[in-house]
């Protein structure tokens, strides 16, 4: 059978394409995922207790983007939720991002929000931090640093926050007011049925074929296409001819608790104690009701291809400028596309990941329509 396109993965990136393509071009499409399923990282299921959890780590979305909102309402209803984080420092639950609630807990204080901006700052030492060390010291000075990121970021990174571009940190805003919402985008929720719902809905067409728990390579020199859309590694496709690039993995260790609750947020970060960074509870992001409760104790771990995932770009130099030579080779390919999250090595939030994949569509398929 002959494909007009094949798309390597099954997350976002490449789902958006293949259903603009299948849909708009009439394109026969053909996806290509390794993993036993679609949905990439943002892949939910049941659990064997019956509670909706996200197998990669908590996914929360928002945007402040009208049209990717409406766009993915085409496939899912949602159900409305902003994501709320706290942080447990000095046996205390705080709210994170640090907010003028956080600076007054940890001191014992009652400062104004013009108190606590003069109070910030005080710590702004550059204009241009060199790395994730300088940037969160000159927003929120050594203390809160050594409190909230320090540590949290070793765990993370497995590398001290110097060794670590100021861009990692640069979407954990401060706030000087009592604001305790991790976003503050205009729309935010879930899926109400779950991602992979989302996902079976958006890639429906008789126009989509797809093979699991298949590497692209296995099979690509069979297969009769005339156009490639890649979202699985960078390094990878080029079977790592520059090097390869570094990435931090994740593990998640899953309990249930007969009990309604478990803590009393979605998210609650743990900087300074026990090897993970972070516990989700998934009823307080999905809205389940379900008389036990399911968390994830989030563990940071070093990558190794072919034992864990490459969740994490690490940005640093190395990896910048390997990056940008794997980047220069790809662009030069015809008929190839790098687009998603592994592809283009870059931290993509997932409405950054459709926006991207919708701006590829428009710009170079779009007017190809058949
Ligand atoms: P992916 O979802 O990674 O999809 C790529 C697919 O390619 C994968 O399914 C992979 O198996 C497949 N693949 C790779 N190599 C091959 C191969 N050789 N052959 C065949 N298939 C291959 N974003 C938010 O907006 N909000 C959040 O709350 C949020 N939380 C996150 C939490 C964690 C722990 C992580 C890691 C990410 C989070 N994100 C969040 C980001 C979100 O996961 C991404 O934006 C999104 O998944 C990117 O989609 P993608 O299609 O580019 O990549
Ligand atoms: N971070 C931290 N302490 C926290 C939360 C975040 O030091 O309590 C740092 C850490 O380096 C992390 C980065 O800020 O990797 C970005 O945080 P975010 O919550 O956006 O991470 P993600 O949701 O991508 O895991």
């Amino acid at each position: 059978m002959k494909f007009d396109t094949v798309i390597v993965g099954a997350g976002i990136s490449g789902c958006v394409l293949a259903e603009r393509l299948a849909n708009e071009n009439n394109h026969k499409v053909l996806i290509i995922e390794k993993r036993d399923h679609i949905a990439g990282n943002m892949y939910d299921y049941y659990n064997d207790e019956g509670i909706l959890i996200h197998k990669y780590g908590p996914h929360f979305f928002r945007t402040d983007k009208e049209e990717i909102w409406e766009y993915l309402a085409r496939f899912t209803d949602w159900h409305y939720y902003e994501h709320k984080v706290k942080s447990s420092v000095q046996g205390q639950l705080v709210p994170f991002p640090i907010n003028l609630d956080t600076y007054n807990l940890v001191h014992g204080t009652g400062l104004s929000t013009d108190e606590f901006k003069v109070k910030l700052e005080e710590n702004k030492f550059t204009d241009s931090p060199k790395n994730a060390e300088e940037a969160i010291i000159n927003q929120v000075g050594e203390k809160f640093y050594n409190l909230f990121f320090k540590n949290y970021s070793i765990k993370q990174w497995g590398r001290s926050p110097k060794e670590l571009h100021a861009d990692t940190v640069k979407r954990v805003p401060v706030r000087l007011d009592r604001e305790d919402r991790y976003q503050l985008a205009k729309y935010q929720g879930l899926p109400s049925k779950g991602y992979t719902h989302l996902f079976k809905n958006l890639i429906k067409s008789d126009n989509i074929k797809f093979l699991l728990n298949t590497d692209y390579k296995e099979v690509i020199d069979g297969v009769n296409y005339d156009q490639l859309i890649y979202t699985g590694p960078l390094d990878y496709y080029f079977d790592f001819k520059f090097g390869k690039l570094e990435y931090r993995s994740l593990k998640f260790e899953e309990k249930t608790y007969t009990t309604d609750s478990f803590q009393e947020e979605a998210v609650i970060n743990y900087p300074n104690n026990y090897a993970y960074t972070r516990i989700t509870e998934y009823k307080k992001m999905t809205g389940q009701k379900h008389h036990n409760t399911t968390v994830h104790y989030e563990y940071p771990i070093e990558y190794k291809r072919g034992e864990s995932d490459p969740y994490y770009p690490i940005l640093n130099d190395k990896n910048a400028d390997l990056k940008d030579k794997y980047i220069s080779e790809a662009t030069s390919l015809e008929n190839v596309y790098f687009i998603g999250r592994l592809a283009e090595y870059r931290y993509y939030a997932m409405d950054d990941a459709v926006e991207a994949a919708l701006h590829l569509y428009d710009t170079k398929f779009s007017k190809l329509k058949s």
